[in-house]
């Protein structure tokens, strides 16, 4: 009843009754516990009803709880809270370091740390859930940072590091890599516009601090597909990657290789890796010649990267994110055969490629809003109902 009443936004119980399939009887029923537990409210402004007859609309209430949110990056890290209706309540950037050999543990406590002071800013609410977000792919224990070389991690107890330091949450805490999640808020900004209600299938690519991707399949995250793009190969007999391989998509079209080969090893130094990646855009546009030689190898590699997992999922339409979004029409340079399958609605061929919107911490809110819909979808499990 609650995951179709956010779907509605607002509905009177008979609306609820018919779009769910149950009795009237059991939406009252319904109802009366969910406004008890203020998780349903009457809606405030109601159209006027004839004489002696009232029919009262429910939407979500939920104001009193909040699901946090925790997404580390390289050298960034953001805190964000919503609530039960999706409404961010509180955002916080954390400072945070993170060379090659992030010790896992000063990294835990950081985040922890972080968590714990927007806990103590959020007054009047409670807690549900706090889910994790990293750079990198999850083992099947759903706790482990199985592999994540932006940060050196290997077989990482992230989870745990996390949780121990925290209270704990009635809705458990949650880990899951950014790719997917991305992909997710991505696929989800998306279909929110007009005419785009029933695209169900996405391809995400970014390349910010590495390269990581996502893919939506009938509207759902595929779980574990492709979620460490950057080491397939791509080169029989490369370079020696660090992961073990030979040649993989990262010993060609890494940032940190593209920045280099444009003669940006300075302002990658002093400034960062974000800072170095919107310079070589800004080069680009200018026209110097090193940076357009970079970025011209970057989007022959990252074509290519584009066409086989067009084979593989089929996807309707193609997101580009971080620094690859600037150059969604040089990547759409694909072959026709490709571009013959492409395409949702107005949007076709060439058009469904575009850059992503929600930026570099677009996976932090997939998960919230993955999260809700879970909560809402099972009030008693989720510990939503205390009456
Ligand atoms: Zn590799």
């Amino acid at each position: 009843m609650l995951t179709t009443l956010d779907r509605l936004r607002r509905g009177a119980r008979a609306e609820i009754a018919l779009e769910t399939g149950l009795a009237r009887s059991a939406i009252t029923n319904l109802s009366a516990v969910l406004l008890e537990n203020r998780l349903v409210r009457p809606v405030a402004d109601q159209p006027p009803q004839r004489v002696g007859r009232r029919i009262e609309q429910l939407e979500i209430d939920g104001r009193h709880l909040c699901l946090i949110g925790a997404q580390l990056e390289v050298d960034q890290a953001v805190v964000v809270a919503h609530d039960l209706t999706g409404r961010e309540l509180h955002r916080d950037e954390i400072p945070v370091r993170t060379p090659r050999d992030a010790d896992p543990e000063t990294v835990a406590k950081t985040i922890a740390d972080g968590v714990a002071a927007s806990l103590d800013r959020l007054t009047g609410v409670s807690p549900l859930s706090l889910d994790l977000v990293v750079p990198g792919g999850i083992a099947r224990d759903a706790a482990t940072v199985s592999c994540a070389l932006d940060l050196g991690w290997i077989d990482v107890p992230y989870r745990t590091l996390v949780a121990a330091r925290l209270p704990a949450f009635p809705a458990g805490v949650h880990l899951a890599g950014d790719g997917s999640l991305a992909a997710y808020a991505e696929f989800a900004a998306l279909r929110a516009e007009p005419g785009m209600a029933g695209l169900s299938d996405v391809f995400f690519l970014k390349s910010a601090t590495g390269v990581g991707a996502g893919v939506i399949s009938e509207g759902q995250i595929l779980r574990s597909a492709l979620h460490a793009p950057g080491h397939m190969i791509v080169v029989p007999d490369g370079e020696q990657c660090e992961c073990g391989r030979r040649g993989c998509f990262v010993t060609v079209a890494d940032p940190e290789v593209v920045v280099r080969r444009a003669g940006l090893t300075d302002v990658r130094r002093e400034r960062g890796l974000p800072m170095a990646l919107d310079e070589l855009v800004r080069r680009v546009r200018d026209g110097d010649p090193a940076a357009r030689a970079a970025a011209e190898e970057a989007v022959f590699w990252f074509r290519i990267l584009i066409d086989n997992a067009n084979l593989m999922y089929e996807p309707q339409m193609v997101v580009l994110g971080g620094y690859l979004a600037a150059f969604a029409a040089e990547l759409a340079d694909l072959p026709e055969t490709t571009l013959s399958t492409l395409g949702y609605g107005s949007r076709q061929g060439r058009d469904a490629l575009v850059p992503a919107r929600l930026g570099a911490f677009a996976a932090v809110q997939g998960a919230l809003t993955l999260r809700r819909l879970e909560l809402l979808s099972a009030p008693a499990r989720s510990g939503l109902l205390s009456a």
